[in-house]
């Protein structure tokens, strides 16, 4: 079945600039997309998958690892390293599926019961988590899923290595993923504790734009009607995101962060209160990676405006309010501020 091309979403529009955002940026901490049934987010990180480009992998490695990553190979490629058969193929980038019903050992991985049977080794049988290495691991309704599932996956999100010790195995391989979440509110809370640990946190809401919603329609009508026609009328535009995302990537090492837009960073969590020092971390570097989609190489007010209601939304001091507001919050925080600036300088 054809996927539904990226391009070809009406709207949403800071839900995906969010995964491109964290595809230039893959250690910005994911994505996590809030909002209403039925508006897409599925279907985007889906389209998503048919839009990035592929990379460089080791040629027959589970675990897909990057040959020019030493620190991070898996042990089986370290072998393969010692003895000079370090081969290398493209490959897709992955983007996994992680179903709410999943257990752990199909996350994590678990001891190969085949082998082990048939041949008395102790041999290890990969699980979600390297499947999803140096791409991107989708969970759908985030909120729904074990609380001991979530935290394990955001500690191995962060830590970048799935460390398995059970069954009498015991092994660590790389695991960088980017997270994305989605959820919807009103079917269960995110614990606080959990929000802040996620880069970016969109609202996806139902187009009320009538324009829009019979745009959306009429699409998705002619995609289910055609879909190979229809994928072919969007391949130049995917084309065309698709190196931008590609430049963006080379492009990001060489963005630079001039110090007065540290400062206004700085002063902007300040004055929403933030907690720690992580939202302003992912502000930064969230606007670094804006600009190098943008072709920049040095960040300005506006690529940090661009990012900051996602990049800060869910780290506002607890309030009543709900996430809806937060977003306005932080856009009226800009507004004094940015404005302060300007007349400043
Ligand atoms: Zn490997």
């Amino acid at each position: 079945m054809a996927l539904y091309p990226f391009t070809a979403i009406v709207g949403q529009t800071e839900m995906i600039r969010a995964m491109l955002i964290a595809t230039v940026e893959p250690t910005l901490g994911g994505v996590l997309a809030f909002g209403d049934r039925g508006t897409g987010k599925s279907t985007a990180v889906r389209a998503l998958a048919a839009l990035l480009p592929t990379m460089r992998a080791v040629a027959g490695c589970r675990y897909h690892c990057d040959p020019a990553a030493r620190s991070a190979l898996c042990p089986e490629c370290r072998n393969r390293r010692a003895a000079g058969r370090l081969a290398s193929e493209r490959v897709r980038i992955p983007v996994v599926d992680l179903p709410l019903g999943a257990t752990e050992d199909r996350v994590v991985g678990a001891l190969d019961l085949e082998r082990a049977l048939a041949d008395g080794v102790k041999a290890f049988e990969p699980g979600l988590l390297a499947r999803a290495h140096r791409g991107f691991l989708y969970i759908d309704e985030i909120n729904l899923l074990e609380d001991h599932l979530v935290d394990l996956l955001l500690d191995v999100a962060a830590s970048g290595e799935n460390v398995v010790e059970r069954e009498g195995l015991s092994l660590r391989h790389p695991a960088r993923f980017v997270l994305i979440g989605s959820g919807n509110p009103e079917e269960g809370e995110l614990r606080p504790q959990l929000l802040d640990r996620f880069g970016l946190c969109v609202e996806v809401k139902t187009p009320t734009d009538l324009d829009q919603r019979i745009e959306v329609v009429r699409r998705r009508d002619a995609f289910e009607h055609d879909q190979a026609g229809f994928t072919r009328r969007f391949a130049a535009d995917e084309a065309a995101l698709r190196r931008q995302l590609v430049t963006a990537m080379k492009l990001l090492p060489l963005v630079s962060v001039p110090e007065a837009i540290l400062r206004l960073a700085a002063k902007l969590c300040i004055e929403l209160g933030t907690d720690g020092l992580r939202g302003e971390l992912t502000l930064l570097r969230a606007a670094r990676a804006e600009a190098a989609l943008e072709g920049d190489t040095v960040v300005t007010e506006s690529h940090l405006r661009a990012v900051a209601p996602a990049a800060l939304r869910h780290r506002l001091r607890r309030d009543p309010l709900d996430e809806s507001l937060a977003g306005a919050r932080v856009e009226r925080a800009m507004a004094a501020l940015f404005s302060q600036a300007a007349i400043a300088a």
